[in-house]
């Protein structure tokens, strides 16, 4: 079958048939595409096809028009297309066909040549093996980007993160709130009030629904050359009773004493693994070895004092679940010249906790409460001194990631 049409109805009806008179192909131990999501990020576009068991598929490109070809061995195509947000900035078009038969092409048409990268994911935390198909916009509309995004800005810049994200929900409340939107909701309204701020600028680490590696969420807090940088989640455990905010740094060697902290850390880092991170990314991490050992002192002590104005300010709006921050090794923090923090807006699995998250009226609120904490912390850090001494450190790592770079 050519593939140069949309496949009419007509098509996909005799293909339905032919499918229906192999059964014995179809069944043999072939996998069966169950369900199809797509998420738009800045720099690409990632398609992720949920699948019934592991599968044997090439991704390639053709040229003139653009298309990105994946071909799937032995599988049974049960979702469906139609439900995607297409076009989408990169996706032009999409359709599937059998052009062997047993083999399922799926064909998208792109509107500028873009790079594929793929991963198979086994199954993990309900989630079914899952093949990630990551079409990478041109490092030229990236570029741009970035040269934008720094402009020529003099003032504060805060890194706001809003947690998970994409094929990563994050912790997922009795009602069904998800984490990802939650911490999306609240990162927007604190960008809102900073930018509103005369010489303060938010940059937003995650803009949408789609998957940031915790890798590429420190890189681009980096990127912007960021004063300091708030993490935002919303945690969950199995006693619905609990509630309340907290608020952790890093804790940069050996293991944290605190195992609820510890086990905190191991369930946010997780989220590479949820949320499908390549092999073939990479972002520098070599940065923190080389930065001196008095400048990481330095910046580790900082975010103690942000974490405690930020508790500070969250008593204000809400319930506290541990009044002084704890430490563990959460990936995320770990820009060790950028003063950073994670906070744990509530518990989600709380019910009635579930229901202030969900309230605008309440995310505006925590919002406020971790801008006016973060005005506090630059006012007691005598902000223009520490921007002199972090403007060395901040060099230092600029020079760095642009060696990596190259
Ligand atoms: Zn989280």
């Amino acid at each position: 079958m050519k593939l140069k049409h949309p496949i009419s109805t007509l098509v996909f009806a005799v293909m339905f048939v032919v499918m229906a008179a192999l059964p014995a192909m179809a069944s043999a131990a072939g996998s069966i595409v169950q369900d199809v999501r797509l998420w738009t990020a800045p720099d690409h576009t990632r398609l992720v096809f949920d699948l019934s068991q592991s599968i044997k598929y090439k991704v390639f490109r053709l040229h003139k028009p653009e298309r990105i070809v994946i071909d799937l061995h032995n599988a049974k195509l049960k979702a469906r297309f139609n439900k995607l947000a297409i076009p989408d900035p990169v996706i032009k078009a999409i359709r599937h066909g059998t052009p062997k038969a047993n083999i399922l092409r799926v064909v998208m048409d792109v509107k500028e040549k873009v790079q594929p990268r793929s991963l198979l994911l086994k199954p993990m935390q309900g989630k079914p093996y899952r093949l990630v198909i990551d079409l990478m916009r041109p490092q030229k509309q990236q570029a741009a980007a970035i040269t934008a995004e720094k402009s020529s800005h003099k003032g504060i810049v805060i890194a706001v993160d809003a947690g998970h994200g994409g094929e990563d929900p994050g912790a997922i409340g009795p009602r069904k709130l998800r984490e990802k939107d939650v911490t999306l909701a609240v990162a927007k309204r604190l960008a809102k009030i900073i930018n509103a701020k005369p010489g303060m600028k938010a940059v937003l680490i995650r803009k949408g629904d789609y998957f940031v590696s915790l890798k590429k969420r420190v890189y681009l807090a980096r990127r912007a050359q960021a004063d300091m940088m708030i993490s935002i989640h919303a945690d969950a455990v199995r006693q619905r009773s609990v509630k309340g905010a907290s608020v952790y740094t890093l804790s940069e060697r050996g293991a944290t004493q605190d195992r609820a902290a510890r086990a905190l850390a191991a369930k946010e880092n997780a989220a590479d693994e949820v949320g499908g991170v390549g092999a073939d990314e990479i972002y520098d991490s070599q940065v923190n070895k080389i930065l001196s050992d008095m400048f990481r002192r330095d910046s580790l002590n900082s975010a103690q004092i942000l974490a405690e104005e930020m508790l500070h300010k969250l008593k204000g709006a809400g319930p506290i679940k541990y009044g002084i921050p704890k430490r563990a090794r959460f990936f995320v923090l770990k820009a060790m010249e950028i003063p950073s923090v994670l906070v744990e807006l509530d518990y989600i699995s709380n019910p009635a906790r579930e229901r202030k998250l969900k309230s605008r009226k309440h995310q505006q609120k925590l919002a406020t409460a971790l801008f006016d904490a973060s005005i506090r912390f630059f006012e007691k850090m005598g902000r223009l001194k520490s921007k002199q001494d972090r403007a060395s450190g901040q060099q230092q790592v600029l020079s760095l990631l642009n060696a990596n770079a190259n």
